[in-house]
């Protein structure tokens, strides 16, 4: 039996939307646009890209997203932040404006442009999840994480040798997942296939027989 697509959103009000939309495609999965809180219906995942948090934060209470998308999250909808999306998904920021949106959801403290004016963008190898592979990161203006909570999973650091070495720059909590750099730059679709896992699992379990609202199951007539 085959699978149907999952639809996973992207949230379109700033940052490298086009880039997702592509990957998330290239894996099968279909893309949704998600500009109005009607575009969140339905949705088995959505991903917050990278671009500006404090703007994406402002644009999402003047789209009236910010309170959907806070009730969905917290409802279990799967996410993946990446960059400002890691600073939306986080508890706390430091280095944000005093009137900073968040989403929250992770369990973290982020550090926002962490990696200094010097070394405002760069490239190198992450280590993901202490199975020996690497990701190619890049990254830009990119947060990091400063402190994580007993439920965060720490999935990879910053490799010796590059700025900021050791700091963490990917987390999952749950049915969310969060990078400082953005993979969707780069040919790898490793972290979006991650997430889609999660994606699948968690409408897998919200499908299993006697969770299915539509009383559809087993009818046999
Ligand atoms: N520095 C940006 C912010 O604070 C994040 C940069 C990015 O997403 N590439 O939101």
């Amino acid at each position: 039996m085959t699978a149907s697509p999952l639809r996973v959103g992207v949230l379109a009000l700033q940052g490298d939307v086009r880039e997702h939309l592509t990957v998330l495609a290239s894996l099968g999965a279909s893309p949704v646009v998600v500009r109005r809180p009607s575009d969140l219906e339905g949705l088995d995942g959505i991903i917050l890209p990278g671009g500006e948090s404090t703007t994406i934060g402002k644009l999402l209470g003047i789209f009236g997203l910010l309170e959907p998308l806070r009730a969905a999250l917290a409802s279990g909808l799967p996410a993946y932040g990446s960059c400002a999306g890691m600073i939306l998904l986080s508890s706390k920021v430091l280095d944000g404006t005093p009137d900073q949106v968040l989403l929250g959801g992770i369990d973290v403290t982020v550090r926002r442009n962490a990696f200094g004016r010097q070394v405002d963008s760069f490239e190198g190898s992450v280590e993901w999840d202490g199975t020996g592979e690497s990701v190619h990161g890049v990254f830009i203006r990119a947060p990091w994480v400063e402190d994580a909570g007993a439920d965060v999973e720490v999935l990879a650091r910053v490799p010796a040798g590059s700025p900021g070495a050791g700091s963490i720059v990917a987390v999952r909590q749950a049915a969310l997942l969060a990078t400082a750099f953005h993979p969707e730059l780069t040919a790898d679709a490793r972290v979006h296939r991650h997430f889609l896992e999660i994606v699948r699992d968690a409408s897998d379990a919200g499908a299993e027989p006697g969770t299915d609202q539509s009383g559809r199951q087993g009818s046999g007539t």
